[in-house]
């Protein structure tokens, strides 16, 4: 099988002089035969309501993936390790070697994870840790070697570009510059079984912003160039944003821009010789519970506010990425939190820039399934995955898990055909009328849509979610009995 993803002929003309409202160019847009520029990205966001920006973007999803269907995958995200190196201000996952609750997942418990995904039908895992020194080249290497050993047919999307720059950071490899040093650590990674490459870590590539929020993070040119180093070896990636935290709205401008035009290079120069490419692109808001971000007071709350002001991230963000810290006193300091609206205008805006980008995932794993939901009308085309377990975001007091049947339901509601997919998107199953995990549920009332978003309290839980497959079965249609935990 080949990807869906068919190879766009040529880059859309951009027309700078032309209103982004007009009604002309929009169509244009929504027919991929003209491009949005930074400056009419910012025009869009700031003149156009919601609704009609979520048409827009739905219109335009609807040109390249049709009326129809509408994608998920079964995977399990597997946090191999929770002891970091970096520091990031957003982060209530990461913990020092030595501390109480850090852990390194032992092989067996790693491939038993692998094993319970299997059982319900997931074609791939999504593993990623933090930057942790103890481990080495050959600890990935080999259990890389034993998760295809097992489970040849498993795609293992794994290690995003935060994780290589410490791997060239911890291990040394040989090369003179950032780039071969990367491809002398992804080699072998990749002859031991590694498949593609998620694209954590994207956060805002703004270096303003990023010094702020990631410290000891890398760059946004590292982050780049392992995706690129990726791409050069044929594997497809992800592209990330983190937003709704101290960034301005050219801040998240500038981010898709930045992700467009690396992918117009990887497109022009590597997919006649079996390059790969950014398949997808994801962006979900700042979660603040439990981090140091988090602590900031949001804008207008904190002493000598005046709301009336232009908020702190704006002032500073440049489209083209230069902003400067000391334009405003403030930056840094006041939050923006993203809620829904901010969020489903964000996802609309990305679908209409990322002309060159196939796939817009909805974010339910932050947004709750609802706006995870409503995102397949505002450019998204997939909800991503099924979630067995999720360490990341749980940390930071949002934990929504959703199961097979759940997952189709919510597509099926917002109007389209459900359908399993695999990590290059080829669609493995079709979920029509009347086949379908969804419609061989008979009582809803183990599913109810409020149990989806609850919150347990429960101080045992430990975080993320665990949710009782039914892995004897193997059926994923007897999938119940959801627990949803928080810390
Ligand atoms: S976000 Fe990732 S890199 Fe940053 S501190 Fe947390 S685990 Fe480490």
């Amino acid at each position: 099988m080949t990807t869906p993803e068919p190879r766009p002929s040529s880059t859309p003309p951009e027309h700078p002089q032309a209103d982004p409202l007009d009604p002309a160019f929009q169509d244009a847009l929504v027919d991929g035969a003209a491009r949005l520029t930074p400056e009419q990205a910012l025009d869009l966001w700031h003149r156009t309501p919601l609704a009609d920006l979520g048409a827009l973007a739905d219109r335009r999803c609807r040109t390249i993936h049709g009326d129809s269907i509408r994608t998920y995958v079964i995977d399990r995200n597997i946090n191999y390790t929770n002891v970091c190196t970096a520091k990031c201000t957003f982060c209530a996952f990461r913990r020092d070697q030595g501390d109480d609750d850090a852990y390194t997942l032992e092989y067996d418990e790693l491939l038993n994870k692998i094993r319970e995904v299997v059982a319900i039908g997931g074609t791939q895992i999504l593993m990623q840790g933090g930057m942790n020194p103890e481990l080495s080249l050959d600890w990935y290497l080999e259990l890389l070697r034993r998760i295809k050993s097992e489970f040849p047919q498993v795609h293992v999307h794994a290690f995003s570009p935060p994780e290589f720059i410490e791997f060239v950071n911890f291990f040394d490899p040989p090369g003179d510059s950032l780039k071969e040093k990367i491809r002398a650590v992804m080699g072998p990674l990749v002859e031991a079984g590694l498949d593609s490459v998620p694209g954590g870590g994207g956060e805002i590539f703004a270096d303003a912003v990023r010094r702020k929020i990631g410290l000891g993070k890398c760059t946004a040119e590292a982050w780049l160039t392992v995706m690129r180093v990726a791409h050069e070896f044929g594997l497809n990636t992800s592209a990330t944003m983190m937003f709704g935290h101290i960034e301005g709205i050219g801040d998240r401008i500038h981010h898709m821009d930045t992700v467009r035009r690396w992918q117009d290079d990887a497109i022009r120069e590597l997919a006649d010789d079996g390059g790969g490419r950014y398949h997808a692109f994801i962006s979900w808001p700042f979660q603040p519970d439990n981090t140091p971000l988090g602590r900031l007071k949001e804008w207008g709350h904190g002493p000598g506010d005046d709301p009336a002001d232009p908020y702190p991230g704006d002032a500073v963000a440049r489209l083209d990425g230069s902003g400067n810290k000391n334009d405003h006193p403030e930056f840094g300091r006041r939050l923006r939190l993203a809620g829904s609206t901010a969020y489903l205008r964000t996802q609309a805006l990305s679908r209409l820039y990322l002309d060159n980008i196939w796939s817009i995932g909805s974010s339910w794993v932050t947004m709750g399934p609802h706006i995870g939901q409503v995102g397949l009308r505002y450019g998204a085309n997939d909800m991503g995955s099924v979630m067995m377990e999720e360490n990341v975001v749980s940390s930071a007091g949002t934990t929504h898990c959703l199961n097979e049947p759940m997952i189709c339901r919510l597509i099926r509601d917002a109007g389209f055909v459900p359908a399993q997919r695999n990590n290059d998107y080829q669609v493995l199953k079709s979920h029509f009328a009347p086949d379908g995990p969804d419609l061989a549920v008979e009582d809803w009332s183990d599913y109810r849509a409020p149990s989806l978003h609850q919150q347990n309290e429960s101080e045992d839980a430990g975080g993320g979610c665990e949710s009782n497959y039914g892995t004897t079965s193997g059926d994923a249609s007897a999938i119940v009995d959801i627990t949803i935990r928080g810390s």
